[in-house]
């Protein structure tokens, strides 16, 4: 039995197996380059069994690239290349070749070993099996990106939600004000809509909600037409190279669509089916004009159409 040296540093320097056991049975992958040569002195035996391909097959720096996945190479071996060359020590990431053909994401990191007289003598470098965290970054990102479309969309109704109009009206704004194009806004409030709830309960007026919205959605059909909910049982429809005439006809045409839905409301003030109400406005936004100013404008012009009895269109000639 060995008994514990109490100079542990000069039993490891007198004894080379033990930095060889500490390298061979770690996870990442030892390796070391010889500069002049660009030859391998030493390849970690761990390497076969993560990428397949025998020890004793590792060579020279070609080698190395040549199990590089093909989008990957230039960029990792000229990068590699230019950093050794400086003498800076670097890390690349890239897909390695298995034997089976398949790739396995390497992190190598790599540092560089200098002669007495500055040159390089020779690379030393650890390889990292990262495909797990690639795997879970690309999910995060993939993740990232569907939770970028839902947050712009309605859950309950499936149109744009409040935030995507926030965010485009001002880029429809600015993009009218730049072409002198008209900018449409039509705001469309459900008609008495809290008797609908009291009277058919909430679960159907939800489903109520995603009717309405449907109906608006169909009825603002051109391609940058948007048709968001604005907030309860309110809409708005944002209508770019729209002028007055045209912005009537859509919230019109929204208004049929409704109609021939024909949702009953038991307890509308205004007939027996379920009725919207509507602001029109048109802008060719000038320098002073701002968006919030003309969007109460248009607000105005819903309260209007609910208190000249509902179930109607208000634009500028009312
Ligand atoms: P008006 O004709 O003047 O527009 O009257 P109204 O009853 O439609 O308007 P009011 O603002 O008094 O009531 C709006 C109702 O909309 C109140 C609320 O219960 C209902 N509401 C808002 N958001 C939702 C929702 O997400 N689901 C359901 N089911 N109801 C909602
Ligand atoms: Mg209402
Ligand atoms: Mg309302």
């Amino acid at each position: 039995m060995v008994s514990a040296h109490p100079d542990s540093e000069s039993a490891a320097a007198s004894d080379p197996g033990v930095y060889r056991t500490l390298l061979e049975s770690t996870r990442a992958i030892p390796w070391r380059i010889d500069w002049d040569t660009m030859r391998f002195t030493y390849v970690g035996p761990q390497i076969e069994a993560l990428l397949g391909w025998k020890q004793s097959s590792w060579l020279s720096v070609s080698d190395w690239a040549d199990r590089m996945h093909e989008e990957d190479r230039a960029r990792t071996v000229d990068f590699c290349v230019a950093q050794s060359q400086s003498g800076i020590d670097h890390e690349a990431d890239y897909r390695a070749l298995t034997s089976d053909g398949d790739y396995v994401w390497i992190r190598d990191v790599v540092h560089v070993v200098r002669r007495a007289d500055g040159g390089v003598e020779a690379l030393v470098g650890f390889m990292f099996d990262i495909t797990e965290r690639k795997q879970a970054e690309d999910k995060i990102l993939q993740l990232q990106r569907e939770l970028e479309v839902l947050s712009y969309r309605d859950s309950l109704t499936g149109v744009a939600n409040r935030r995507m109009f926030d965010t485009l009206y001002p880029v429809e704004w600015a993009k009218a004000r730049a072409t002198g194009e008209p900018l449409s806004v039509v705001v469309i409030d459900i008609d008495y809509f809290k008797q609908y709830n009291d009277h058919y309960g909430h679960v159907q007026g939800d489903e109520c909600l995603r009717r309405v919205a449907r109906a608006l959605d169909a009825g603002a059909s051109r391609s940058r037409d948007l048709c968001a909910r604005f907030g309860g049982e309110e809409f708005v429809l944002l209508l770019p190279a729209t002028d007055e005439v045209a912005a009537r006809n859509v919230a019109e045409r929204c208004r049929k669509l409704l109609a021939r839905k024909a949702l009953p409301h038991a307890r509308s003030g205004v007939g027996r089916v379920v009725t919207v109400s509507a602001g029109v406005g048109t802008v060719v936004p000038g320098e002073r004009d701002d968006p919030n100013v003309f969007l109460d404008r248009v607000d105005r012009r819903l309260y209007q159409a609910k208190s000249s009895g509902r179930d109607r269109i208000c634009d500028a000639e009312a």
